[in-house]
Order: structure tokens, then C-alpha cells, then sequence
């Protein structure tokens, strides 16, 4: 009956049950190209298979990682699978899960400066040599007056840029006192934006009749004369601009908002330019992609995603403003609970004040490794590939018959639609899921049912999309030969 003095795991045990979970991990690797890329579970089937409660015994490490084969992985959808081409990637990497690992094991809070002087460091350190690497322009950096931030998304950046643009357009008046009494608070953005805005329009009090959307030209990018109008009309009938969202690299159907027309308005109008590059911000690694963000010196912030396309696993939004001051008068806070030496001296960057929640990881760690790791060449490399590969199903589907191109193709995403129309296209999309070798997904483009191929999983290679673009074709030859024949009509 004696009970035990203690239930924590051993260094020993960490060492040797950490062996078997990175062998698992390699090994998943190497088998990962077999796997069905989309999961084929029914909903409700991996909650059937787990205990109705937690275990009051303790369970040996083995029978976790047995469960996590049994149980979990047939629930998984492999985003690590190279035959993954949907949405966009959400790609990791050697480097980054081992900086992860390493990241869990120091198990930093770094709310403050003084909570891990190294993780703040690194941060803005990191985020520096960003800016350098991508080209983005020099008030970003934190020797000028801005700086950089890691946030858990790009939903987060939205925000936190959303709430600095409206405290700023009142005169922090907003920031004090809150919404009542101020002019209906008005941000501007494409149909083609990320719905992240939308929500953060919602949070921010502006609701969503407080988010304009502007009309975008053929090419699906905002129109800047159409924002220039809408801007005038909004203060004609007595509403606040403040705030206007442009995209290197929408999610549909990566297209370019014109950042240097749209940056011109904004700095006349006195709107806060924010620039989403989510999935496309990773292209600027390579000097000769580096025109899609034209303009970008107009912007009041930027962020993108090294957790898309630059193999720093979930979640690592690298998010800069060009104006510090206005973002940490926007959301610093300081209990007495929180006061110490360094953040009154003044000589330290407290992170807490560049975003929502106060705790945060120490995500520096790992996007550290990863650009140490493949250096800028090797991620030059990967993204260069990325593209080229896109660049030639690009040329397969304009050169096809039975498909037509949706859209350009600026980078490293097809859109693309069977000329036999939208049902034949939902047809064609489910059973090429269906087939578990691959895994696509669609968007409308022009109020019409679009494919959509992406190419930037860390893996993927030229096999693995030459065999995608022979199945497709090969699927969609039969489908016509069976509509043709009258039978198995798409629905
Ligand atoms: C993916 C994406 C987002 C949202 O990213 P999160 O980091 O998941 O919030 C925002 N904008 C664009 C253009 C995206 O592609």
C-alpha cells in the first residue's frame, strides 16, 4: 500500500522513451509518401476507439506510442505527405522539430524581457536578420523605428495591426474610452482577403459592416481606384477610415494586390497599410521574387508565415511594424505584478506589449535552427524548386484539353478548372481525394468551381508532382469517357 514517492519521468526515462519517440518519428518520415495523404476516418471513429475516461492507473510510455500508431495516426492527414498540394503548406522540417523538442524541454515563458533575457533576444535578433535576407524594408528593423515580433498566426497579426490602426486614427481615444462616442470605425480589404480580417474587424469593434470590401480587377487583386472611392465616400458620410489590409499571395488564388498604389493611398488618407504575405512572404528569399512586393516600404506592418513555406513548424507567424511605439501604446500593459528593473529602464523590448495573450513560447528557438540549418542557399533551394515545379503544371494545364488555367500562377499555386464545368470539376476533385494519393483542394474563382495544385511541401519533389499531373489528367480523361457515354453524369 506503499505510496509511490514520485510519478515523474526520469532523465533516464526521458533518454531513453525520447529515442523511441524520434524513432517513431523517422520512421513515420520514410512511410509518410504511403500513407492515404487524407484521412479516411468517419467522424466520431477515433473518439470510438479511446476510453470513455482518463486512466487512473499511470500507463508505460510504450502504450502511448502503440495508441499513437493504433489509434491516432488512420485520424491523421498527412500536411507532411509530398503528395500534399492542398490549401497551403503547413510544412515542418528536421530543424525545426528538433528545435521544438528543445523548445517543450526548456519550457520558457517569455511574457518579458527579465522572464528569459535569451528569448527576446534571439527574437529580435532573428526577426533583423529577416529583414535582410527577405528584402523587406530597413524601418522594420529594430535599430530603426520599428521591429519584429513572433506571433501564433497571421490572424493574430491582423489583429494586433487592426487595433494599433484604430487607436491610432482616433487618437488613442479608442484605446482609453473604447468605441462609444467615436465616427463608425471603417478598414478596407478585397473579397480575395484572408477571413482572418473579417474576424479581427469583429474583435476590434468595427464589426463586419465596418470591413469595406473592394472590388478586384480580372487578375483577383484589389483595385486601388476603387479603395480611393470608397475611402471618400466613408468620409463623406461622416465614417472613419482606418485601416486597409493588402496580400502578396492570396489565399485562393495567390494573387498581388498592387502594394505601392494601394501604400500611396493609404499614406494620404492617413490609413494603416497592413500587408498580409502569409504564404507567399517566404518567395522573397530569392532575390529574383522579390518584385511581388513592390511597395512594401509603404506598409505600417507586414507579416507571413515561416510555418507555410519555410519548413519552421507550427505555429510561427513573423509579424514587423515600422512603428513600434504605436502597437506597444496599443496593447502594453503593467500590473504591479509585472514591474521590475529592466522593463523600467527602458533598455529591453517586452514582448507581452506586441501581442494578445501574455504568456509566450519560445518560437525564436526554432526558426533559428531552421535558417541556420539550410542557411539562406538552401532555403533558396527548396523555394526556387517549389516553383518551377508549379511553373510546369502551369504550362501542362495550359497546354491541356480538357483544362484552362483559373488565374496567373505568380509562384507556387495552380488554379485551374476541367472546361467541362463545375460539376464535373467536384466530381473530378472527390474522387482524386478519394484515391488517397494525393490530396487537392478547390476554391471559385469568378463565382466558378476551381482546382487548386499547390507545391510547397518540404518534400515534394518532381516524381511526386509528375505523378499528381498524370492522374488528374488520367481521372479526368475517364470521367469525360463515361459522360460521354451517357453514364455516371456528374450529379
Ligand atoms: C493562411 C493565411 C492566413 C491565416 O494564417 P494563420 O496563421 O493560420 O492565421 C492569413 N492570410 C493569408 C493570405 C493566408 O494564406
Amino acid at each position: 500500500m506503499s505510496e509511490r514517492q514520485s510519478y515523474h519521468m526520469t532523465p533516464e526515462e526521458l533518454q531513453r522513451h525520447g529515442q523511441e519517440a524520434l524513432a517513431w518519428l523517422a520512421r513515420y518520415q520514410e512511410r509518410v509518401e504511403e500513407l492515404p495523404v487524407l484521412s479516411r476516418v468517419e467522424p466520431g471513429a477515433i473518439r470510438a476507439l479511446l476510453p470513455p475516461s482518463a486512466p487512473e492507473e499511470p500507463e508505460p510510455f510504450a502504450a502511448l506510442l502503440a495508441d499513437l500508431e493504433r489509434i491516432i495516426l488512420p485520424g491523421i492527414t498527412h500536411w507532411q505527405s509530398p503528395s500534399f498540394f492542398a490549401y497551403f503548406p503547413a510544412n515542418t522540417s528536421g530543424p525545426a522539430i528538433l528545435g521544438e523538442l528543445l523548445i517543450a524541454g526548456l519550457g520558457v515563458q517569455g511574457m518579458l524581457w527579465a522572464t528569459s533575457p535569451a528569448c527576446t533576444e534571439l527574437e529580435t535578433h532573428v526577426l533583423d536578420w529577416l529583414v535582410e535576407l527577405l528584402g523587406l524594408p530597413a524601418a522594420f528593423r529594430s535599430d530603426a523605428s520599428g521591429g519584429g515580433v513572433i506571433q501564433d498566426s497571421a490572424s493574430s497579426a491582423a489583429l494586433c495591426a487592426l487595433l494599433a490602426a484604430r487607436d491610432r486614427a482616433t487618437g488613442w481615444e479608442t484605446n482609453r474610452a473604447g468605441l462609444a462616442g467615436q465616427a463608425p470605425l471603417v478598414a478596407y480589404a478585397s473579397p480575395e482577403t484572408h477571413s482572418s480580417v473579417e474576424k479581427a474587424a469583429v474583435i476590434a469593434g468595427l464589426g463586419r459592416e465596418g470591413l469595406r470590401l473592394i472590388e478586384t480587377d480580372a487578375n483577383h487583386a484589389l483595385r486601388p481606384d476603387r479603395l480611393a472611392a470608397a475611402i471618400a465616400a466613408d468620409r463623406a458620410a461622416g465614417r472613419l477610415p482606418c485601416f486597409v489590409c493588402a496580400t502578396v499571395g492570396t489565399t485562393s488564388s495567390n494573387a498581388v494586390d498592387p502594394l505601392r498604389a494601394i501604400g500611396e493611398i493609404a499614406r494620404r488618407e492617413g490609413l494603416w497599410l497592413h500587408v498580409d504575405g502569409a504564404m507567399a512572404g517566404t518567395a522573397a528569399i530569392c532575390p529574383e521574387l522579390r518584385h511581388l512586393q513592390d511597395g512594401l516600404e509603404l506598409a505600417d506592418s507586414y507579416c507571413f508565415n515561416p510555418h507555410k513555406w519555410m519548413f519552421t513548424s507550427l505555429d510561427c507567424d513573423a509579424f514587423w511594424v515600422a512603428d513600434r511605439a504605436a502597437l506597444v501604446r496599443t496593447l502594453s500593459v503593467l500590473p504591479e505584478y509585472l514591474r521590475n528593473r529592466a522593463t523600467e529602464s527602458g533598455a529591453v523590448i517586452d514582448y507581452r506589449d506586441w501581442q494578445v495573450p501574455l504568456g509566450r513560447r519560445f518560437r525564436a528557438l526554432k526558426l533559428w535552427f531552421v535558417l541556420r540549418w539550410y542557411g539562406a542557399e538552401g532555403l533558396r533551394h527548396h523555394v526556387r524548386r517549389h516553383v518551377a515545379l508549379a511553373q510546369e503544371v502551369a504550362r501542362r494545364v495550359a497546354a491541356s484539353e480538357l483544362f484552362e488555367l483559373a488565374a496567373p500562377a505568380p509562384l507556387n499555386l495552380v488554379c485551374f478548372r476541367p472546361r467541362h464545368g463545375d460539376a464535373f470539376g467536384e466530381r473530378l476533385l472527390e474522387r482524386l481525394n478519394a484515391s488517397g494519393e494525393l490530396y487537392l483542394t478547390h476554391t471559385r474563382l469568378d463565382g466558378r468551381f476551381t482546382l487548386r495544385f499547390m507545391v510547397g511541401q518540404s518534400q515534394t519533389e518532381a516524381r511526386h508532382v509528375e505523378r499528381a499531373w498524370q492522374q488528374i489528367e488520367a481521372e479526368a480523361a475517364a470521367l469525360a469517357a463515361e459522360l460521354a457515354a451517357g453514364e455516371g453524369a456528374p450529379r
